[in-house]
């Protein structure tokens, strides 16, 4: 993915202003910087959610500026939100809505049980549950999601994500209000989707520590600018970013 001088103003408020960066394929990119930096703003124009006054975001051929949500998604792009958004039923039923939009027998033969559908659905159960014991819920696929920990519903949420098969994940926050364990835990299972399914990840996080354990390449924002970019060794040493993050 290439982002390129992407600018995005709220009123009187400039959240991004002239923002680029690069995601390289099969890697880990992480995007951090303060409170109010424009993560989430960028995060939202990459998805399509909003739309920048300037600049391009591409993904390998494709022009994604001017995509609607659903249409990014279909290239292969799969975001998970900062809070959680979650239906009733089980971690499985979860992940079928995820896999929906992929679904090729329409809603009437899948509603009327037509052999074909029925196939289809057990091939789409089947790689649900793959992807669930990829993200440790394989043993929670029949649990319903209102028993699950804090820990477990995020893992439900970026299994959901990767039941759209896409070649880059995007995810907002994924250890945001876990403790150590789980933080652990969740940034071997970022670790392992991106080996094991061989897609490249762009994450947001607060977390400095897990960011320059996890992230192959880091880009850092601050008051919607890129102050700094490179490896985690790199952008540690920079004195625009520990002046940004001591405030200095
Ligand atoms: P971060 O995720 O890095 O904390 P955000 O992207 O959420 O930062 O916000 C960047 C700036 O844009 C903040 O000053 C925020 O208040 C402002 N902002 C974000 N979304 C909106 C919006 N929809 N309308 C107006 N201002 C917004
Ligand atoms: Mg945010």
């Amino acid at each position: 993915m290439r982002v390129e001088g992407v600018t995005v103003r709220f009123s009187g408020l400039l959240a991004l202003d002239d923002v680029g960066f690069t995601v390289e394929p099969g890697s880990i990119h992480a995007l951090i910087g303060p409170n109010g930096a424009g993560k989430s703003t960028c995060f939202n124009v990459l998805s399509g959610v909003c739309r920048p006054q300037h600049g391009s975001v591409r993904f390998g051929d494709a022009e994604l500026t001017r995509l609607r949500p659903h249409r990014i998604a279909a290239l292969g792009v799969a975001r998970t939100f900062q809070n959680i958004v979650m239906t009733a039923g089980t971690v499985a039923d979860n992940l079928m809505l995820g896999r929906h939009a992929l679904t090729r027998a329409g809603f009437t033969a899948t509603a009327l049980r037509l052999p074909r559908a029925v196939r289809e659905q057990r091939v789409h159960l089947e790689r649900a549950r793959e992807i669930a014991e990829l993200v440790g819920l394989g043993l929670l696929f029949h649990t319903p999601v209102d028993l699950l920990s804090y820990g477990d519903r995020k893992r439900v949420e970026m299994a959901r994500a990767l039941c759209l098969e896409p070649r880059l994940l995007l995810l907002d926050e994924p250890v945001a209000g876990m403790n150590g364990t789980e933080r652990a835990r969740t940034a071997e299972t970022v670790r392992a989707v991106r080996d094991e399914l061989g897609l490249s990840v762009l994450l947001v996080e607060h977390d400095m520590g897990l960011v320059m354990r996890l992230a192959d390449t880091v880009t850092v924002l601050d008051f919607g600018r890129r102050i700094a970019g490179g490896t985690p060794d790199e952008v540690r040493q920079d004195p625009a970013v520990l002046r940004a993050y001591l405030g200095t």
